[in-house]
């Protein structure tokens, strides 16, 4: 059984093919620049050269159906026809809470991502278009959405509510969603198998570290608290989101620079977090890294803000949780920045956290417990696989309505 995994983005599409009998991925590649000067398609097929053509890409449609050619092509193509590929998984940002683990799509999931434009708004047009597209070029596969917000919809109210006249969550059903859902889901999934936890009775916070950050906290298999809310903009500081911030300073820069909220929305999505705080230095962590390293006092400080925002989250989660078992880093960063984990792990010792010094420094994108064999609390590095955990979701499915 091979399934297509689709991430339709507002101006990208990556696919995996995967062989879910061994779950290898026979191909995988990413469209780029959809509708903008300069559109290319690599294809990485397995076991074959890498095919990458640059021609007018102007809608998802036009990408799909080139993606659909590259899989089928003889020479670097992987399958024959549309008849192996049993299921399109697509990944689908923002399906408020009705949803919880992977739906076929019908008019009710459409709709679902319709009503969720406004706090999705590059994602889920991106995300219809790529469900659309799919059922135009592959007649007779079935469609089948995961969204982001799944996971988090196991949160309590006391959780997901914000202190704002309930009139707000009552009408417009303003709450904490949580996103990185299929991510948070695998990797705390992960950590159960890997630290040898009881899925009943564990406590895990997941640090998904990459150009977005969030955290989440896992009791008993289910998502307690995650740090992303309505939309990704809460929580940690990330590439060029500002996270968590006084909601004050909205009408405060506004008034100042004569800006409206729709500016600051901006401002805070794209102009804020380490891009920002860093006078514009770069958003990528390895820029950072190498200017601090430099001696280049703000880059070190943006740095120590993001690391500080990490324990604190940690530390609130551990105290939601009365406790924690284990604690897993994933992501870009959280994968392969060796050097941001003791700027982390030196404040937890109030934990029992004990680190092995060795694994580390030197666990760079491969899974590994990280801690020391005393430690009361287990760290990892899990490398996240989102496209996995979307197939093996629509496996799931598949199976259950066979
Ligand atoms: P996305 O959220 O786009 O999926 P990723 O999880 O791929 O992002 O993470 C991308 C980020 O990971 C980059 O912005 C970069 O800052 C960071 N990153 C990647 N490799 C390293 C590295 N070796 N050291 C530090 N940071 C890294």
């Amino acid at each position: 059984m091979n399934i297509l995994v689709i991430n339709c983005g507002s101006s990208s599409l990556k696919y995996q093919l995967i062989r879910m009998e061994d779950e290898f991925v026979l191909a995988k590649g990413s469209v780029t620049r959809i509708g903008i000067m300069g559109s290319e398609l690599v294809h990485k097929p397995s076991n074959k050269e890498v095919y990458d053509i640059k021609t007018p890409i102007k809608t998802h449609g036009v990408a799909i159906r080139l993606v659909l050619q590259a899989l089928f092509d003889k020479d670097h193509g992987v399958i024959e026809s549309e008849k192996d590929i049993a299921c399109v998984g697509h990944r689908v940002l923002h399906g408020g809470t009705k949803y919880r683990a992977a739906a076929f799509v019908n008019e009710d999931v459409k709709n679902i991502i319709k009503s969720h434009i406004e706090l999705g708004p590059l994602h889920n047009p991106a995300n219809l278009i790529g469900i659309d597209a799919c059922e135009h070029n592959l007649s007779g596969v079935p469609n089948a959405a995961v969204f982001d917000t799944g996971y988090g919809t196991t949160m309590e109210p006391k959780a997901y509510l914000y202190a704002i006249p309930r009139e707000y969550y009552d009408k417009y059903h303003v709450r904490r969603f949580g996103f990185h859902g299929t991510s948070h889901s695998y990797v705390s999934k992960r950590t159960m198998e890997l630290v040898g936890l009881n899925r009943d009775n564990c406590k895990i916070i997941v640090c998904h570290l990459g150009n977005g950050s969030s955290i989440s906290a896992t009791q008993d298999g289910n998502c307690v608290d995650t740090s992303m809310g309505l939309t990704p903009l809460e929580g940690l500081p990330m590439g060029t989101r500002s996270g968590d911030l006084d909601p004050a300073i909205l009408e405060y820069i506004c008034r100042r620079e004569k800006k409206s909220i729709q500016d600051m929305l901006y401002i805070l999505n794209h102009k804020s977090g380490v891009f920002g705080l860093s006078n514009g230095l770069s958003s990528d962590f390895r820029d950072l890294r190498a200017a601090a390293e430099r001696g280049d006092r703000v880059a070190a400080e943006t740095l120590d803000v993001f690391a500080y925002r990490i324990i604190k989250y940690i530390g609130a989660y551990a105290a939601a949780m009365n406790g924690v078992d284990a604690i897993t880093l994933t992501g870009g960063i959280g994968e392969n920045a060796t050097w941001l984990r003791p700027m982390i792990f030196d404040n937890l010792r109030y934990l029992g956290v004990k680190m092995d010094l060795e694994k580390m420094e030197n666990t760079v994108g491969k899974e590994m417990i990280i801690s020391a064999p005393d430690s009361k609390v287990t760290v990892s590095v899990i490398p996240t696989n989102e496209e996995l955990a979307i197939a093996r979701e629509c496996k799931r499915l598949l199976e259950e309505t066979k």
